[in-house]
């Protein structure tokens, strides 16, 4: 019987996931396959009942699904029961796993790939979605100084702030125009500027609110040159984009699954070509 990998979510038509993480399972010659599995709302729970067979490994999940899963699995860890979302599960025998490796990925791209460390650090954080919760979780449990909060929302990101404020203590909030600048890093994890998305093109905040010597990164991977990251970049300051954080991600997945480590510029190779095509 061939052991399974895979990705379930709803569209599915633009993940990268089935391209980086199948380059690994082959550079280890680990025989598996990883698939895209769409997945309507409907038929999630018959979804997730079905993977506990002992062909499948575990899978990742991306949106809309990923706080439902928390009420599918048996199991979560600590950090995906904290942020509140459950982005990877491990099935060992039929009993389901769920962990939350958005938040490792996150912290990762920004130590290795902008040599930034968060300890200490003021930052803005762009969005109150499920992208931003993994965020301020990861930056608090890293020692961040200050942390605001920006949402065209602001109820969301006021709700965000007392959930992660009982970690980090109080959490500034404010809206996306009234943003004003004064942070070592600014994080766009809203979904402003993906190329597939309704506000393609724009970008969540005036190159005005960017400081000359800050960080800007963009978790949006599509285009690699966002709208946000090409004003920050006029603005003066350094930039980093989403691919990182979504290869960082998924190495952790893929080693939770195999035991293996994970061979990430491989990995990002295969997106990037994927992307390119
Ligand atoms: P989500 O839960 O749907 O949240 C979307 C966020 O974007 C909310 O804060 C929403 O504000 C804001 N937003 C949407 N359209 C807006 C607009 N026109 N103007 C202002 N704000 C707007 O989505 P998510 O899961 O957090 O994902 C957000 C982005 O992060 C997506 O582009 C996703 O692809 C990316 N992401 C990347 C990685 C990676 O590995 N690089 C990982 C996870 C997510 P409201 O609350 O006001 O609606």
């Amino acid at each position: 019987m061939t052991k399974q990998l895979g990705v379930i979510g709803y569209p599915l038509s633009h993940t990268l996931s089935p391209v980086f993480q199948q380059a690994a399972l082959d550079y280890h010659a680990i025989p598996v396959t990883y698939s895209a599995w769409p997945t309507p709302s409907e038929s999630l729970p018959q979804t997730v009942e079905r993977l506990r067979g002992e062909e499948y490994m575990g899978f990742n999940i991306t949106i809309p699904h990923k706080e439902q899963l928390l009420d599918l699995v048996d199991d979560v860890n600590d950090m995906a029961r904290n942020v509140g979302a459950v982005n990877t599960v491990v099935n060992r025998d039929g009993v389901l796993t769920g962990h939350n490796t958005d938040t490792y990925g996150f912290v990762r791209s920004l130590k290795e790939k902008a040599n930034f460390d968060p300890r200490g650090k003021s930052v803005l954080l762009l969005g109150a979605g499920g992208a931003a919760r993994a965020a301020a979780y990861a930056l608090a449990s890293e020692g961040v100084e200050r942390l605001t909060i920006a949402n065209r929302t602001v109820a969301r990101a006021e709700s965000l702030a007392e959930d992660v404020g009982s970690v980090l203590g109080e959490i500034e909030t404010v809206s996306l125009e009234n943003v004003s600048g004064d942070a070592d890093l600014i994080v766009n994890s809203t979904s402003v500027g993906m190329a597939s998305g309704d506000s393609a093109g724009q970008t969540p905040i005036k190159a005005a609110s960017v400081p000359r010597d800050a960080l800007a990164y963009d978790m949006v991977y599509t285009p690699a040159e966002t709208p946000f990251l090409c004003s920050a970049q006029e603005a003066g300051a350094r930039v980093l984009g989403g691919l990182w954080m979504l290869i960082y991600q998924g190495a952790a997945a893929f080693e939770l699954w195999t035991g293996k480590h994970a061979p990430v510029d491989i990995m990002y190779q295969a997106a990037q070509q994927a992307m390119e095509q």
